[in-house]
């Protein structure tokens, strides 16, 4: 038996791995060509013996090396896909995962039957799908249905240095499905692929894998870039300051396509509008650009997308955009300007010619494909490309023919406050990291060139690196999806930069609180171990934060489901409303936001309903406003008319769907559809949904400050919430605003003048003990109304008073 055994071992590491056939694939000259000048085509061959000797591997390289479009077609080739175990790739951006797999399928000649993409709400995968582009959050839910990932043969996780959540995950469950896959036979093989540096967190991560994985550099072809820092301070109006240096660049300085780095996509259509004012380009009707109208939009008026539970993610809908540019035209013309534009160019400059049209695309993640597709194109004959982009180009996209970088140096960043749960959009400083990336954007094809709008000692100040993404964000959802896949200890899962114990804590603690998990013995050190309880397994399911999928599976009873799901919808989709307090550029315009302003008023007094409908306050509003909208057709023109922003009213009916799939696969009998033009909810369901609300938002509970309690001015008309020290107000926006009842729970808090709360509803106070109890200390039971013995469950009834947990009030006495 002893001669066998070294052999066993070393064996089944090989032989069932490295399929023996070769897949032809047809591409045509063009595409070969093209593919050849890839860096990633030179070392196919060291990439293919990694991954048929290794596992496990990392392949590191330049962003437009080819890693992306090209290793799937390797592994294709080298006979390593089919029908029933397909090769999948994960992306953090959904923009990538769609035009990834449409480039490769493509290159392949190819249909889109064979590759294919999943997203959250999308995708064009049949049985036939062999190469599947997906969203990271996508993979994470297969996992829950599928731990072995058995229709996979490989898994690829793309841009792994951005440290997306979702991406860092499914790393450390990999880092296990691995070696479980090899002992049943079936190997599955991981490969991580990442631009920047920085692979020590994956690879020197003993926890993550034992036997360190080998590292394939790809040498990627890069021109030196030649970086000018701006002299001055950076100024506040990067946007005015975008704007001067591509006029600069575009008059002086020789051919070579623009790419401009901005926030989001506000900043980015306001910017294209003014280059496009600036450098008029005459569109004649050639082929390539008469198409630009968007089928997609009539897409949705007609049909309601097919929904998939598979099309997980949290990734917020909106990106936030809360930019608006101020910029009058004037300023274009600025002649103390501090453009360096680097030594010797400015002869040859000075000849360039000034008068060529500028072809201006934007780009940005939930641009629809086929107009960021333009971006791939080689522009109009006589104009010089200039795309105005937001992050998505820093390393998911690599546009041809860049020779200028124009790096604003910010980023549009989620942030969130781990006390109040408040989050929000904040512009900030990138990392030097990134900012090295957008430069390397320059240097493609050609020397090229980057100005950054920012001092050389402000990028000193840069930090290195941005931190992973799981350290800067609440991690309740996370943890739920993890504790659905049994991982109960979570502090002991392989993470590839673990987030701090707090936040583990704090989120151990809220999914307590919520039911999810079931409670610890007392006093027992089984912190951070909870087991899921079956509320939680059924919270796991739905695609949406765990304060809402509590209002979701609570909201069988009373046919309550289609509001609920409405109205987590719409407070899932970020800004439904049309922002009106905005300051006007002009007169007209100002005298066009009051007349809105009056309108919407009216139309929010209408939504609302009156009486007991009216308590459900802001979020009878979204429920009024999303049914009223889809009884109007959910046309651009309604959406206008009444202060809807369109593109989150299509949204909302996206989620409704998805939402109405989650539950229909929970409670299979609930047959559930979705009716666009719902019916109103009846009184009786108005107080109900009160009551659901108040079970998903438990902590978000503040009462109004009593006339005893008033301790100066500025408590007047101020709420006091569990959370926080200083006083909050109900939102102007808000029409509870006036109403100001006792106690009111909040979908969020905002801080601009004073800390104001939004999404705010009526609740009753003895709702809170019966419905809250993990909220609430009670006391002993009360003597009146006396206590009664119910032969029906063996239970002494009497009621108890109780207090809200920190903060001390007393709530009515209930029974518990
Ligand atoms: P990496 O993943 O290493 O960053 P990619 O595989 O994404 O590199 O890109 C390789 C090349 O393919 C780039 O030069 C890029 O411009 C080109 N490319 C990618 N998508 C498209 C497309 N849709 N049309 C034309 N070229 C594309
Ligand atoms: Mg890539």
């Amino acid at each position: 038996a002893a001669p066998s055994a070294p052999a066993a071992q070393a064996a089944p590491s090989r032989a069932p791995c490295k399929p023996a056939v070769f897949v032809p694939v047809d591409r045509s000259p063009e595409m070969q060509e093209a593919r050849l000048k890839l860096p990633i085509l030179a070392e196919e061959q060291v990439v293919m013996e990694a991954i048929n000797e290794n596992p496990i591997v990392i392949i590191c390289g330049e962003t437009g090396s080819g890693k992306t479009t090209q290793v799937p077609q390797f592994l294709y080739e080298a006979g390593y896909a089919s029908p029933g175990g397909a090769i999948g790739i994960t992306e953090p951006r959904r923009v990538a995962a769609v035009s990834m797999s449409q480039r490769v399928a493509k290159e392949m000649n190819l249909s889109h039957r064979v590759v294919s993409y999943q997203i959250r709400y999308e995708g064009n995968v049949t049985d036939e799908t062999q190469i599947k582009f997906m969203t990271d959050g996508v993979l994470l839910k297969e996992i829950q249905k599928d731990f072995l990932l058995s229709k996979y043969r490989v898994i690829i996780i793309d841009e792994a240095h951005e440290r997306s959540m979702y991406t860092d995950i499914l790393i450390g469950l990999l880092s296990r499905i691995v070696p479980l896959r090899h002992k049943k036979g079936l190997p599955l093989k991981l490969i991580i692929m990442s631009a920047t540096l920085r692979v020590e967190d994956f690879t020197d991560n003993t926890r993550l894998f034992s036997a360190k994985p080998p590292v394939i550099q790809v040498d990627a072809r890069q021109f030196p870039v030649t970086v000018h820092f701006n002299k001055k301070t950076p100024l506040d109006d990067y946007s005015g300051e975008c704007f001067r240096k591509v006029c600069k660049i575009h008059r002086m300085l020789p051919a070579g396509g623009i790419l401009v780095f901005l926030t989001g996509q506000a900043e980015v259509h306001s910017l294209c509008r003014r280059l496009r004012k600036a450098f008029p380009y005459q569109k004649n009707n050639t082929a390539g650009n008469a198409t630009e109208t968007s089928d997609l939009k009539l897409q949705f008026y007609h049909t309601l997308p097919k929904i998939d539970l598979n099309n997980y993610s949290v990734v917020p809908v909106d990106e936030g955009d809360e930019d608006r540019d101020f910029d009058s035209d004037d300023d274009a013309a600025g002649s103390d300007l501090d453009l360096d534009l680097g030594d010797g160019d400015s002869e040859e400059d000075e000849k360039s010619d000034s008068s060529l049209p500028l072809y201006v695309l934007p780009l940005y993640s939930l641009l629809a494909p086929e107009k960021q597709e333009k971006v791939f194109r080689a522009p109009p004959p006589g104009t010089r490309l200039c795309v105005v982009a937001t992050n998505v180009a820093e390393t998911s996209l690599t546009i041809p023919g860049i020779k200028y970088v124009v790096d604003c140096g910010k980023v549009k960043q989620r942030f969130y406050d781990r006390i109040t749960g408040v989050s929000s959009f904040r512009v900030t400083w990138i990392s030097q990291a990134s900012a090295n990336q957008r430069a390397g954007r320059a240097g493609r094809t050609e020397p090229g060139h980057c100005y950054r709008l920012y001092s050389s000692a402000v990028f000193m100040d840069f930090e290195k690196f941005s931190a992973p993404e799981i350290t800067k964000r609440p991690v309740e959802d996370l943890i739920l999806q993890m504790k659905a896949l049994n991982i109960e200890k979570v502090i002991n899962f392989p993470f590839p930069t673990p987030p701090s114990t707090d936040a583990l804590a704090a989120a151990e603690e809220l999914l307590i609180a919520l039911g999810a998990l079931k409670e610890p013995p007392q006093q027992l050190a089984a912190k951070l171990s909870c087991p899921i309880s079956a509320l939680g397994r059924v919270m796991a399911t739905f695609p949406v934060a765990p304060r809402y999928a509590k209002m979701l599976a609570l909201s069988r009873q009373h046919n309550c489901l289609p509001y609920t799901i409405t109205i987590v919808s719409a407070m899932t989709v970020r800004e439904l409303f049309e922002e009106l307090d905005r300051p006007a550029v002009s007169e007209e315009e100002a005298a066009q936001l009051k007349r809105k302003r009056v309108r919407f008023s009216q139309m929010q007094k209408v939504w609302a309903g009156q009486g007991p409908m009216q308590k459900l306050g802001d979020l009878m509003v979204m429920l009024g406003a999303v049914g009223a909208c889809e009884y109007a057709g959910c046309t651009p023109k309604f959406c206008e008319e009444n202060g809807l922003r369109y593109k989150a009213m299509l949204e909302v009916r996206r989620l409704r769907g998805q939402l109405t799939t989650a539950v229909n696969s929970v409670c299979t009998d609930a047959g559930l559809y979705v009716d666009p033009k719902m019916k109103p909810p009846t009184e009786a369901q108005v107080t109900f949904l009160r009551q659901i609300v108040l079970a998903g938002l438990g902590d978000h509970v503040a009462r109004r400050v009593q006339a005893e309690e008033l301790l100066d001015d500025k408590w007047k008309n101020a709420y006091k919430t569990a959370l926080l020290e200083d006083p909050v107000f109900i939102h102007p926006s808000s029409v509870l605003f006036r109403e100001l009842p006792e106690f009111v729970v909040y979908q969020e808090i905002v801080e601009t003048t004073k800390l104001y709360m939004k999404g705010v509803s009526a609740v009753e106070p003895e709702w809170i003990p019966a419905l809250l109890p993990p909220y609430c200390h009670f006391g002993k039971p009360l003597e009146s109304p006396a206590p009664s013995y119910c032969p029906g469950t063996g239970r002494v009834r009497c009621h108890r008073p109780s207090v809200f947990y920190r903060v001390g009030w007393q709530l009515p006495a209930v029974e518990v």
